[in-house]
């Protein structure tokens, strides 16, 4: 609570890779807390914890706010991708508070991607698809996350038409000797190549890792291979060059 009402939390960025053009297509936005006491404490901790005691809101209508109005100042063809809990669509403001970040910052908003993950579509999924909607009706891109990780019902895959799925880094940690894994990735790209999505892979950290999700043909990659989050004053360095190799990208620490 004191770190909510100290706004102490910062936003690091990850970029995602495009692999047809092998340059940055967007980042991710991902909330940090650095606590004087505790250290860097991670948001799989403070992010439930936050739901539990309604403070999700507030985090989540600053991160917007702050995530949009940071990547208005970064190349036109340039993405930000904000997570947003499925405790947020239980609020009746998720919709004004992404509407009023995209006017205040002035971000177009298709250089907006929220993502979401499975869990909205298991409680309240009606209404919560109703909301999803007037997100998508607003221009903005939407994004299944950490997908197979969750019930993993199809359904809702023709419920919504979303506009990009990233697979779960679970599925990408063991290629490529394990056959499952490349099985997976693969149909998981046919199937969104299909209904006319994308695909981010997630968690790549190795060339054969690469190599492998590049044949499968994956839409875009993210994982400290292509750069850990990173502050956003250490954006426009980044985007100023053309994408090197890959190990030869500068590593910052993941925090
Ligand atoms: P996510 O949305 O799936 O984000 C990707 C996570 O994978 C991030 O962890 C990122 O640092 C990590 N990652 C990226 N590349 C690699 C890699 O190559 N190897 C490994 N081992 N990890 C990699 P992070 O930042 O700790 O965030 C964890 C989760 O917390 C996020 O998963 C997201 O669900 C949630 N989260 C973070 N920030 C926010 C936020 O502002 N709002 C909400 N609602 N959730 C957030
Ligand atoms: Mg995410
Ligand atoms: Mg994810």
């Amino acid at each position: 609570r004191a770190a909510i009402d100290q706004d102490v939390l910062e936003i690091y960025y990850q970029p995602l890779v495009n692999l047809q053009t092998n340059r940055i297509s967007g980042f991710e936005a991902l909330s940090r807390w650095n606590d004087p006491q505790r250290g860097f404490v991670p948001p799989s901790i403070f992010i439930p914890l936050a739901e539990e005691i309604g403070l999700i809101d507030v985090i989540g209508e600053r991160v917007l706010m702050r995530a949009c109005t940071q990547a208005a100042s970064w190349p036109e063809d340039i993405t930000v991708a904000v997570n947003l809990s499925a405790a947020q669509f239980k609020s009746a403001h998720l919709v004004s508070a992404v509407k009023n970040a995209l006017a205040t910052s002035g971000l177009r908003p298709s250089r907006l991607e929220v993502e979401i993950t499975e869990s909205i579509f298991l409680k309240d999924s009606e209404s919560n698809l109703v909301v999803l909607t007037q997100l998508g009706d607003l221009g903005v891109k939407i994004s299944m996350d950490d997908f197979g990780t969750g019930y993993s019902s199809l359904s809702y895959l023709h419920s919504f038409p979303f506009d990009k799925i990233k697979i779960d880094r679970s599925f990408v940690r063991d290629l490529p000797t394990s056959l499952s894994s490349a099985a997976i990735v693969r149909a998981v790209c046919g199937l969104a190549r299909s209904f006319g999505a994308s695909t981010t892979a997630e968690g790549v950290e190795t060339d054969d890792q690469l190599t492998q999700i590049r044949a499968e043909g994956c839409t875009e990659v993210q994982g400290y291979i292509f750069g850990r989050p990173l502050p956003a004053s250490e954006i426009p360095l980044l985007l100023s060059r053309l994408l090197p190799a890959p190990r030869e990208l500068p590593v910052v620490d993941s925090r």
